[in-house]
């Protein structure tokens, strides 16, 4: 005989946990299975060991997604301010951070603590190196078979989250559900991720190995962020282009203005009138660092030569160069590196009330697994708090 629950939840990360804890006390006995050995690796290793939870400032606008609409109904349903709460009511210490992000100030262990706290119900069962062989659907809901024994439930919760980071346990597992009750998928790639660069370039820039600048950055589209640029032995990597990479397709250039609150020509024209003997690498140190200005005035096909004898025209090639660097990355890092999985569970196949299949009823989805990606700085922490706690209302 299956043993049966009223609601089974694969995946014990983040919106896997707050869906069990939002199921079980509205005393709906609950299993939650995972195929690890402990819950909510990704939580511990968030945010370098801090946990970037959420955002001060969340719109469905801070999340990339077919629909762009999807997104509103969950946010408002369970908003940051309930989490904050929530940290609050655990007396979990937490700091703001640039751009509204919140994190912990002691350990992204603490928020770990407090979902398995607010998961310690009696009707909540958790387990741990559980697999899921099979899942065929019944009349009455879903029959599982799993390496333990075989259960049943009325509602079931897909959780399993999106492929980034595999040596953390994440698996296809979502998308494979997905497609065997006749949903349709978003194809997914690595958001939130490094860029890799072309040979020539990737050896031009080794040497900036450690670089950071602050600059803004658009991609074809038009979207554009304010955030710091980081030269590694790979490529290209900082905020500025994990937020972007979101937003760019292989073949795509990406324009990076490397001094976004000066003007250059006005600053080249004021410096040729104090400094007329000054060269233009010494003028350019004085905004950004040595060692990438010689690299961008080799790769630019740049004379250096004392800023006298720059005409007009050669300022407002300068200018151009220097604020609408235009590079086009080889790739990107991959899922290996990547924060995020863009694409998913078509958003089309789900209620943004309530998280069920409309074509399934009593399957639900919560979290990443689906085509709902956020930027960086919390946001997809919080599409899990807020997809997890709907799913956890209605399963
Ligand atoms: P997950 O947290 O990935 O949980 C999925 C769970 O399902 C896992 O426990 C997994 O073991 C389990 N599972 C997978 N497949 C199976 C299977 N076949 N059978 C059983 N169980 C399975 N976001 C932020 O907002 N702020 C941050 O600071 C931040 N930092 C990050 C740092 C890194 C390095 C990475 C990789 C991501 C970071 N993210 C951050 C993104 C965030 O971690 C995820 O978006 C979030 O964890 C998604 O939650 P989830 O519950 O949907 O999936």
């Amino acid at each position: 005989m299956a043993n049966k629950f009223d609601v089974v939840i694969i995946g014990a990360g983040a919106a896997g946990l707050m869906c069990a804890a939002e199921a079980g006390k509205r005393g709906r006995s609950v299993l939650v299975v995972d195929h690890a050995k402990k819950p909510g690796r990704k939580i511990l290793i968030s945010g370098g060991g801090r946990c970037n939870f959420t955002n001060y400032d969340v719109t469905a606008s801070n999340f990339v997604c077919r629909n762009p609409h999807f997104a509103k109904s969950a946010l408002s349903q369970y908003t940051q301010w309930d989490f904050i709460a929530m940290i609050a009511k655990h007396n979990i210490a937490y700091e703001e951070r640039s751009h509204g992000q919140l994190f912990c100030e002691d350990s992204a262990k603490e928020i770990v603590q407090m979902l398995l706290a607010e998961c310690d119900l009696p009707t909540v069962e958790q387990r741990y190196r559980c697999d899921v062989h099979d899942i065929t659907k019944t009349d009455s809901g879903f029959r599982l078979k799993l390496n333990t024994d075989t259960v049943e439930c009325e509602s079931l919760v897909i959780a399993t989250g999106g492929l980034s980071m595999p040596k953390l346990g994440a698996t296809p597992f979502g998308y494979q559900v997905a497609e065997q009750f006749g949903l349709k998928m978003v194809p997914t790639t690595a958001g939130l991720v490094p860029f890799t660069l072309h040979k020539e370039e990737k050896e031009a820039f080794a040497e900036l190995s450690g670089i950071a600048v602050p600059v803004t950055i658009e991609a074809e589209d038009g979207t554009y962020f304010k955030e710091s640029l980081l030269f590694t032995h790979r490529g290209l990597s900082g905020p500025v282009i994990l937020q972007i990479s979101s937003y760019w397709t292989p073949g795509q250039k990406v324009t990076i203005n490397l001094l976004p609150d000066v003007s250059l020509s006005d600053t080249l024209r004021a410096m040729r009138e104090s400094n007329p003997n000054q060269s233009l690498k010494i003028a350019l140190s004085r905004l950004l660092p040595k060692r990438l200005i010689e690299v961008l005035i080799e790769r630019g096909d740049i004379t250096d030569k004392p800023l006298k004898q720059y005409n007009e025209k050669e300022v407002a090639s300068l200018d151009a160069y220097f604020h609408s660097w235009s590079i086009a990355p080889n790739g990107t890092e991959g899922y290996r590196t990547a924060e995020v999985t863009l694409g998913g569970v078509d958003t089309d196949e789900l209620s943004s009330k309530t998280m069920e299949a409309k074509q399934v009823p009593g399957l639900y989805f919560a979290g990443e697994v689906m085509d709902v990606s956020g930027w960086l700085g919390g946001y997809n922490f919080q599409w899990a708090w807020s997809s997890g706690y709907v799913a956890g209302q209605y399963a």
